[in-house]
């Protein structure tokens, strides 16, 4: 019998039976592991995705960690990486070689694009971006030598909902591999397997690790596009620090209750920033107004708590009176942790296939799990603030 997720998150990734009874998996530091005899070294390299016989291969934390997402996103098996970036830049090394062509989707997260750009040509690997709305024309995008299609939805920047399914049809008639970084909505929120990803990427650094303080990135996916991925992050010497393993655990276990307070929190800030008149649009696809939002309601299960407002366009002076006021919207990158966020963005120049013509200023928040009510307080004053300088 297949559990709910949130009942598989209390029990996944860890093993008492194994270890003393102790409820949580030991972290285990390790980069030397001896052996009593050849057998049982024999035994545990045979089983590279349990066994533990060299640091850089992984400890039960790792392999714990592993375990559960893959079983979360109803993948044979994951891979954990040192980064996000490292589990994004992962998924499309370990699937091209020279003369292959990737497109990308235009929204990608921006690092994700750079690496692309560089690392990628200097392979001699083609890549390409597309609208993220292109859906199921994506087939005419597709050359003989396209190798991979990847994906991000909702683009953590300007937010658009991609028709996964149909791009996904589209490149398995021809025979792609596609990956999705799957950061925004988690397992929980968009199956992505489900709907037809052979690859998910997950910045574990953001919801799964949820509390700030460790960088972490995980590849889940099955059969041979699987084992690529495994053997392209041994190839490039990836280790993974037992200890970041142990707190993404730990924050799995209360996933589900965060996204949903996220969620919550976010639709009710919503609710409230639609009723300002400097704010100009909401991007945030479980908002009924958002442009994506059919296409969301029809393929994610939840939503989480990141969003942008786009305002009309600031000066330098007035963007800063209104973001360096605030009390609980702290200013800074990444997101996903327990705290709220404010971040100024600009796509346009991160942008090629499908260019960024709204205009006025985009400012990402991150809604986190304070008290509503304090949240609307902040924005108020800020607003104030604003409205001061216009
Ligand atoms: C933050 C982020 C990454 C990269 O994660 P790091 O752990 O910071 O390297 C990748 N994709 C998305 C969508 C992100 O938001």
């Amino acid at each position: 019998m297949t559990r709910k997720p949130r009942t598989r998150l209390a029990h996944l990734g860890r093993n008492p039976a194994r270890d003393q009874g102790l409820v949580n998996t030991p972290v285990g530091r390790a980069s030397t592991v001896v052996f009593p005899t050849l057998a049982e070294l024999r035994a545990a390299t045979a089983r590279p995705q349990e066994g533990v016989f060299y640091g850089r291969f992984g400890t039960h934390n790792r392999h714990d960690l592993e375990a559960a997402v893959a079983d979360l996103d109803g993948a044979d098996g994951a891979v954990a990486v040192p980064s996000g970036l490292a589990a994004c830049v992962l998924a499309i090394l370990s699937q091209v070689r020279n003369g292959d062509d990737v497109l990308v989707s235009d929204n990608v997260y921006w690092p994700t694009r750079k690496s692309c750009d560089d690392l990628l040509q200097r392979l001699g690997v083609t890549v390409r971006y597309f609208d993220p709305a292109i859906g199921g024309d994506i087939a005419q995008l597709i050359q003989a030598n396209t190798r991979l299609i990847y994906l991000e939805s909702p683009g953590s920047v300007t937010f658009e909902v991609s028709d996964v399914p149909a791009i996904c049809r589209a490149a398995q008639a021809a025979g792609c591999v596609t990956a999705l970084d799957n950061t925004w909505a988690t397992s929980l929120g968009f199956d992505a397997i489900g709907h037809g990803v052979d690859l998910v990427v997950h910045a574990a650094t953001k919801y799964l690790v949820g509390h700030s303080d460790a960088m972490l990135g995980v590849v889940s996916g099955s059969g041979a596009a699987l084992q690529r991925v495994r053997d392209g992050s041994m190839q490039l010497g990836h280790s993974v620090s037992p200890d970041d393993c142990a707190l993404a655990l730990r924050g799995l276990r209360t996933l589900a209750v965060r996204l949903d307070q996220h969620t919550r929190s976010a639709l009710r800030v919503c609710e409230w920033l639609s009723e300002q008149p400097e704010v100009q649009d909401i991007l945030f696809p479980p908002w009924p107004a958002d442009a994506g939002h059919a296409l969301w309601s029809r393929d994610f299960a939840g939503g989480c708590g990141l969003m942008a407002i786009r305002l009309t366009a600031l000066d330098e002076q007035q963007l800063a009176a209104f973001v360096d006021g605030f009390e609980l919207f702290a200013l800074g990158y990444s997101w996903g942790g327990y705290e709220s966020l404010i971040l100024p963005t600009d796509p346009r120049p991160l942008r090629s296939a499908s260019p960024w013509t709204q205009p006025g200023q985009l400012i990402r928040l991150h809604i986190g799990l304070e008290a509503v009510e304090d949240l609307l307080e902040d924005l108020a004053a800020g607003f104030q603030r604003l409205r001061l300088v216009l």
